[in-house]
C-alpha cells in the first residue's frame, strides 16, 4: 500500500459501521497512511470463555488492521474483569492474550503495539501502566527483539514518568512504534474525554519529542484530543487547522 503524508487511525467500532472493505478501498483513493487500527485488548475476563473470545475478537482485529493496511494494531490491555481485585492476575491474562495473537499477527504483518495508559485507567482500561511495563512484556514475549511487537506512545500517558526518557532510550527504534500527541489539562475535568490541543497544557512535547528522534523514530505524530467538553463541540476544519498550527508550534 502506498503511504501519503496524512494518516488516520480509525476505531473499530466507526470500521464495522462503514464495512472493513468499504473502509480500506476509501482510504485508498484518498491516499491516507493508517497508522494504527485502535483498538486491539481487553483480554483480562472473568472465566475461561471470556478471555477466548477475547483473544478471538483480537484475532479479527489483526485481519481488519491487514486488511486496511495499517502500520500497527493498538492495543488497549483490558483492566481488572467486574468484581475482581487481583490486579496480577489480569496482567498475566494481558501477557497470555497477547501471546496467543502474536504468531497470526506476525504472518499478517500487523505489529501489535501495547500502549501503556496512564494508571488512572487501571481498573477499567488498561493494566499496563507505564512504558517499563510494556517493554517488559515485550521482552517476554520476544526476547530476541525479532520485530512485530512494541508500544505505542501517548504522552497523555506517560508524560509524568521519571523513567521516560530512560525508557524511550530502552524501546528503540524497534521497539516504538507509534507516537500519540495531546496536551495534558490544569485541572482536568473528565479522566477520559477532557484531552488538552498541544500547548495548552503542560507536557513537554518538544523534549518527549526530541528523545524520541534520539531513538530513531521517523513515524507518524498522531494528534489523539479527546474532548467531549471542548474540541468534540468546534467545527471540524477549525479543529485540523488548530492542530497543524499548534504541532508546529509546540510539538
Ligand atoms: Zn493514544
Amino acid at each position: 500500500m502506498r503511504h501519503g503524508i496524512l494518516g488516520i487511525a480509525p476505531w473499530r467500532d466507526q470500521l464495522h459501521e462503514m464495512g472493513v472493505r468499504a473502509a480500506a478501498k476509501a482510504i485508498r483513493n484518498h491516499e491516507l497512511t493508517v497508522t494504527g487500527l485502535c483498538r486491539g485488548g481487553m483480554f483480562p475476563a472473568w472465566d475461561a470463555a471470556g478471555r477466548k473470545a477475547a483473544i478471538e475478537d483480537n484475532l479479527r482485529a489483526v485481519d481488519e488492521a491487514q486488511a486496511l493496511g495499517a502500520q500497527c494494531l493498538v492495543l488497549v490491555a483490558g483492566g481488572l474483569p467486574a468484581g475482581s481485585k487481583d490486579l496480577a492476575a489480569a496482567r498475566e491474562q494481558v501477557r497470555d492474550g497477547i501471546a496467543a495473537i502474536l504468531p497470526r499477527a506476525r504472518e499478517a504483518r500487523v505489529p501489535i503495539a501495547i500502549e501503556p495508559l496512564h494508571p488512572m485507567y487501571a481498573a477499567d482500561r488498561a493494566c499496563v501502566n507505564t512504558l517499563a511495563q510494556a517493554l517488559d512484556l515485550c521482552d517476554t514475549l520476544d526476547p530476541e527483539n525479532e520485530g512485530g511487537l512494541g508500544v505505542a506512545l501517548d504522552v497523555y500517558h506517560v508524560w509524568w514518568d521519571p523513567q521516560l526518557e530512560h525508557g524511550i532510550a530502552r524501546a528503540g527504534k524497534r521497539r516504538l512504534l507509534a507516537f500519540h500527541v495531546c496536551d495534558w489539562l490544569v485541572p482536568t475535568r473528565d479522566l477520559l474525554t477532557d484531552r488538552g490541543m498541544m500547548g495548552d497544557g503542560v507536557i513537554d512535547l518538544p523534549r518527549i519529542r526530541s528523545w524520541i528522534e534520539l531513538a530513531g523514530y521517523k513515524g507518524f505524530h498522531e494528534v489523539e484530543i479527546f474532548s467531549e467538553l471542548d474540541w468534540w463541540k468546534r467545527d471540524p476544519d477549525e479543529v485540523l487547522e488548530t492542530c497543524k498550527d499548534r504541532h508546529q508550534r509546540f510539538c
